[in-house]
């Protein structure tokens, strides 16, 4: 294995869902991407494969893609396409990078897959039951395909592995933990690691030297507290529901608001459950009208009162969640904002940040106004530095990916 990889080495991302299958190639030398694309309703009718080579437009094929062995396939044609493609053979593929959702309390980094390996991922399907068996068929439908090719697992929960235990324990019987491995395990960890680091990068300080807090405020939207390089703390919990409002998940909720609507309104646990992943968030507190935040942003501006609403209490939620992470880290240096709503709403850090005052931080809010770029934001000599630092969970899947296989 170890003398097929060469200096310059693609290096191929999945990440594959139910129905949906996402991919990238690095190259792993220059970090650049040279394609990405999207392979989009697998096993259901309308299927199709969405690809951009990189410096070219964007293009859209129908294709029949019944599975996701045939998904692989097609994704493999494509990138190998003549004209749109980006390899001319199969063994200039590396290794392919998986991005696998649950890693429980077994993968605290990444990991070359065995045959153990995915015993041990398909045994983690039990805490992440819609994401891990997908993760899987993406990982097997690739080892037939490509059999010479190592494959590597990246967990979105092992960032978090270093958390404390009067962290990652719920307040309830302690037999729940032994028996089940009942705990919080946190999320979107590659994205909390990828720009806590780059953040100190950009400082010029090391990570290890640092107390960090990373807003990763996306559809999904998590924040976790890095300290001397290691996450003690983070939003989400034993799944991707605990914490903040979401754009459709609740966040945080008491315990006794499922008991409440089963009685009132009738419903099962398994409806109610549905209800908090899909019907609320900043959809549900908007009344339906959204759970995406530039529609909502527009109608904050309009002043309608469910984007209002929605907006106000997503910023509160966070703002609380940064207020108690400086308690837990006791202190904040850096404040990262990351991912779609991160990296892209001027109003959002703005309301987040007019909660922080006490703590040190201060906006500089023409540097604010900024979209989507690596910047400063704070007031110049404020005690917090506040950064906006684009993620790219791909390019952390890809070094690992390439560390790995490189030994
Ligand atoms: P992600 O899950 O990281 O892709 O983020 C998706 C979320 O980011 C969606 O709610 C988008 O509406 C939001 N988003 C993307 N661009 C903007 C923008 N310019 N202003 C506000 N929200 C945005």
């Amino acid at each position: 294995m170890q003398e097929r990889v060469v200096l310059g080495m693609k290096i191929l991302v999945l990440n594959c869902g139910s129905s949906s299958l996402k991919f990238q190639v690095i190259d792993a030398e220059t970090e650049k991407r040279l394609a990405k694309g999207l392979c989009e309703r697998i096993g259901i009718a309308g299927s199709r494969v969405i690809y951009t080579k990189t410096g070219e437009d964007k293009k859209k094929m129908e294709v029949s893609m019944p599975n996701h062995k045939e998904a692989i396939l097609q994704m493999l044609k494509v990138l190998q396409d003549e004209k749109t493609g980006v390899i001319s053979e199969l063994s200039e593929i590396g290794a392919v990078g998986h991005r696998i959702v649950h890693g429980g309390e077994k993968f605290s980094k990444a990991t070359l897959i065995t045959s153990e390996v995915k015993a041990t991922i398909r045994e983690c399907s039990a805490l992440a039951p819609l994401h891990n068996p997908a993760n899987l068929i993406g990982v097997e439908a690739c080892q037939a395909l490509m059999p010479d090719i190592p494959m590597v697992a990246v967990f979105d929960t092992a960032f978090h592995q270093t958390m404390p235990e009067e962290a990652y324990l719920y307040g309830i019987p302690y037999s729940y933990y032994e028996k089940y491995r009942l705990r919080r395990y946190g999320f979107h960890g590659t994205s909390h690691d990828y720009v806590s680091e780059r953040a100190a990068e950009i400082l010029g300080k090391k990570r290890e030297d640092c107390k960090i807090i990373v807003c990763h405020l996306g559809n999904g939207a998590s924040v976790s507290a890095v300290k001397n390089g290691q996450c003690v703390d983070t939003s989400m919990g034993l799944t991707p529901l605990e914490g903040l409002v979401m754009g459709t998940r609740s966040g945080d909720i008491d315990p006794a608001v499922i008991e409440f609507i089963a009685h009132k309104e009738g419903r099962t646990i398994d409806e109610i459950m549905n209800i908090l992943n899909k019907e609320s968030g900043v959809l549900g507190l908007s009344d339906g009208f959204s759970p995406d935040f530039r529609d909502l942003e527009r109608a904050y501006f309009e002043g309608r009162p469910e984007a209002v609403r929605a907006i106000r209490t997503f910023a509160r939620r966070v703002a609380k969640y940064i207020g108690a992470y400086a308690a837990v880290m006791n202190g904040v240096d850096v404040l990262c904002f990351t991912a779609g709503v991160g990296e892209n709403s001027p109003i959002i850090r703005s309301l987040i940040c007019e909660y922080l005052g006490f703590l040190g931080v201060h906006l500089d809010e023409d540097k604010n106004g900024i979209y989507g770029q690596e910047e400063i934001i704070s007031a110049e000599n404020a005690p917090v530095t506040v950064m906006v630092v684009p993620t790219n969970e791909e390019l952390a899947i890809a070094r690992e990916t390439a560390r790995l296989v490189k030994g």
